[in-house]
């Protein structure tokens, strides 16, 4: 696969999750915990006319939801101390947000750059 080959759908989502360039797999993908490079300095690969919005939140609220919903309804009715449990639970909800959200924008990304290589292919 040559540098400009589009890689398949699966594997640059998951170089985006891994938060590295969806097209060369080598470098970064993003220049700040947020911010993704404009290029990318291995490929070349242009990033900053991709923007995913609200993409990776919703995407991060959709992951984590099914599994921190439950735990947050367990907790309160568990009888455990209020003063305890609470700042533990919002420690490990935003903890698990913040570890999150970045591999959902690069996946999010990922996929948006495959999308859009894929239509200028087929035109
Ligand atoms: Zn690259």
């Amino acid at each position: 696969m040559s540098q400009t080959d589009t890689p398949p759908l699966r594997t640059a989502c998951w170089r985006g999750f891994r938060l590295i360039c969806p097209q060369c797999g080598q470098a970064k993908l993003f220049s700040a915990y947020l911010k993704p490079v404009d290029v990318c300095p291995v490929c070349g690969t242009d990033y900053s006319s991709i923007k995913a919005d609200d993409g990776p939140a919703w995407l991060t609220i959709l992951a984590l939801g099914p599994f921190l919903v439950p735990v947050a309804f367990g907790v309160a009715v568990s009888g455990w101390p209020a003063i305890l449990t609470y700042p533990v639970l919002a420690v490990a909800i935003i903890g698990a947000v913040l570890l999150l959200l970045p591999r959902m924008k690069g996946l999010f990304l990922a996929a948006l750059f495959v999308n859009r290589r894929s239509q200028n292919e087929a035109q």
